[in-house]
């Protein structure tokens, strides 16, 4: 008999396929529809566009403050260079695997060197106790 499908497990796995989509994943699951400044909190916000597409780092900039930013800002992912659609890949496949995954097979399966691997994990760790997740 199959489980019932984890509605965010579903929109991860899509997240784990791009960069792009997985950038829209972290964003609705930090700032829902009601994006604001990680800054000084004000609404009045936009996402930076070049010709039309969002730029290329995802940048949003705030018209109270002119503060330009990005959805990492102010969280772990801050200051990684890991594209977020590999820590999407990453939450998807340890939510889903009954025995987690372990650094070495991260470093394995997902070509990531041995210190991204450790850094991925120890924020992983991180996140998961911040968020509560139960298993
Ligand atoms: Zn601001």
């Amino acid at each position: 008999m199959n489980k019932p499908k984890s509605q965010v497990l579903e929109e991860l796995r899509i997240a784990a396929v791009d960069e792009a989509k997985a950038v829209a994943f972290i964003e609705k699951q930090r700032w829902g529809n009601d994006a604001c400044c990680p800054r000084c909190g004000d609404m009045d916000v936009y996402q930076m566009m070049t010709d039309g597409q969002r730029n290329k780092d995802y940048r949003w900039r705030c018209r109270g403050c002119k503060a330009m930013y990005t959805v990492r800002t102010g969280t772990v992912f801050e200051g990684s260079r890991i594209q977020l659609r590999h820590w999407c890949f990453g939450f998807w496949r340890a939510s889903t695997s009954k025995k987690g995954v372990s650094a070495r097979r991260k470093v394995g399966r997902y070509k990531l060197r041995r210190n991204r691997s450790d850094l991925l994990i120890r924020k992983y760790v991180v996140v998961r106790k911040s968020v509560g997740t139960q298993s």
